[in-house]
């Protein structure tokens, strides 16, 4: 019998599934698989780590809704394609793009096998409205600036563009089943996995309240979009209906995607490489404290808090710690953004390293190098009854601040000047 293979990766849900809607429609029975990556999940030092038991919680709820079951394989990808072909007359297999660097050269890898054994890898936008070179500038040549990137993204989408994939013509074939998460390394942790679902009221609001880091008045959605629990179409298609600063927000996700995209320098140095020059002090004790919250400025101690013990900051605090880290101690931006990616549940490479370079000033349409974020006047301004420094870090008042905020600003932007001036720019 032959057969279509599907290919779970950053798509785990059976609703509004591009590749998986396609996989259904071409006429063969489908074999559901799913891979843990031995070189993704050894490299995991955290044994408990919640992202891979989302990730297992969420094939658990596919395998329960698929009658005949899921296949979930812990090996590499490679390996597990050659023992496919082996076993199965497979016709194509079936997946959505991945645009990460890494994914991008594994799929290449498994394109290649596959096109020797006669087999297709058929992959589809799905992860993004706009992909690649759907939205460039009038001159062929990517955009890097949000303002005008959003403004063309706007202009270009169209009905068929959140079109839902839903709906199927086919059957799929009995699966072996999920493996324990032991049998994959892994332990159980807290985290209990729930179907991503779009708030009205919240999301109608988020305009007014999202700023606010004591308010529950953004989405959570970020791990939901991560790991595509939820789908980007049916996400735009809600944005659209009911709140024009949330689908912007959306767009700034597709806008750093397709800025790693187009510059994947930027997953290890700066867009804008004159800021290389930059003589960062990298004070290994500094970095400790801020990664425990003991800086003594108690709006950055409540954020790095939180994301300890909850694996999410708010956007707002984020911008906050991350411009402390960069600006007020000088410390390089790829270890906060290394930090941030270790412990943030919805952790992703383009939106993380798109936003760090952001804070520190380095990437493209960042925040100019003499902005520095003043901690006291952005809890001042966003949290000025301290609710949030309350609940998250109780005992501030009784930290002195490792450094007086005037004094780092001044070091940051000599720093600033010395690094820009030495590569020749003028700042
Ligand atoms: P909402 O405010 O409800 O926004 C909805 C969705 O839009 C988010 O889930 C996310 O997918 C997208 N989004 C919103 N803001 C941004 C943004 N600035 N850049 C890219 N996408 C955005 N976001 C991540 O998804 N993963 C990261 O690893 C990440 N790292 C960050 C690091 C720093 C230093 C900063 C300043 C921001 C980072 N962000 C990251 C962006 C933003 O903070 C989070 O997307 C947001 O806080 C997640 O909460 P939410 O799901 O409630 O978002």
């Amino acid at each position: 019998m032959r057969i279509s293979v599907f290919w779970f990766r950053r798509d785990l849900r059976l609703e509004d599934n591009r590749g998986l809607f396609e996989a259904l429609n071409a006429g063969l029975v489908v074999l559901p698989i799913f891979i843990f990556d031995t070189e993704i999940l050894d490299k995991l030092e955290d044994k408990s780590d919640r992202r891979v038991d989302y990730i297992y919680q969420a094939l658990q709820a596919i395998d329960g809704k698929l009658e005949s079951g899921l296949n979930v394989f812990y090996e590499t990808p490679l390996n597990v394609f050659k023992r496919l072909i082996e076993e199965y007359d497979i016709q194509a297999v079936y997946c959505n793009e991945d645009y990460e660097p890494k994914a991008i050269k594994r799929d290449e890898e498994i394109r290649s096998f596959l096109f020797d054994k006669g087999v297709e890898l058929r992959s589809y936008k799905d992860q993004v409205i706009f992909s690649k070179n759907d939205i460039l500038k009038s001159d062929g040549t990517p955009y890097t600036v949000y303002t005008p990137y959003s403004k063309r993204w706007l202009e270009k989408l169209r009905e068929e563009d959140v079109k839902d994939y839903s709906g199927e013509n086919s059957s799929y074939l009995k699966g072996s089943g999920l493996l324990a998460l032991e049998e994959i390394g892994f332990k159980k942790t807290d985290l209990i996995f729930q179907q991503a679902l779009l708030d009205k009221q919240k999301i109608s609001e988020y305009h007014l309240n999202r700023d606010y880091p004591a308010l529950d008045a953004t989405s959570y959605l970020g791990m939901a979009l991560r790991f595509g629990t939820i789908s980007i179409r049916q996400c735009v298609r809600f944005a659209s209906e009911n709140n024009q600063t949330w689908l912007k927000e959306l767009i700034w996700r597709e806008f750093f995607m397709q800025i790693l995209f187009h510059f994947p320098h930027v997953e290890k140095g700066c867009f804008k490489q004159k800021y290389e020059n930059i003589k960062w002090r990298n004070n290994e004790e500094e970095f400790a404290l801020w990664c425990k919250g003991e800086t003594g400025y108690a709006i950055v101690d409540a954020g790095m808090r939180q994301l300890n013990q909850t694996g999410f900051m708010h956007n707002r605090v984020r911008m906050i710690t991350a411009s402390f880290l960069t600006k007020h101690l000088l410390i390089d931006w790829r270890w906060g953004e290394a930090y941030f990616a270790q412990k943030l549940l919805d952790y992703d490479l383009a939106a993380n390293n798109g936003n760090w370079q952001w804070a520190a000033g380095c990437g493209c349409d960042a925040t100019p190098y003499f902005r520095v974020f003043n901690p006291t006047e952005q809890t001042r301004k966003f949290d000025k009854d301290l609710k949030y420094i309350r609940k998250w870090n109780p005992d501030s008042e009784f930290r002195i601040p490792m450094v007086e905020h005037a004094f780092a600003r001044d070091r940051a932007l000599k720093a600033y000047k010395e690094g820009l001036k030495l590569f020749g720019f003028p700042v």
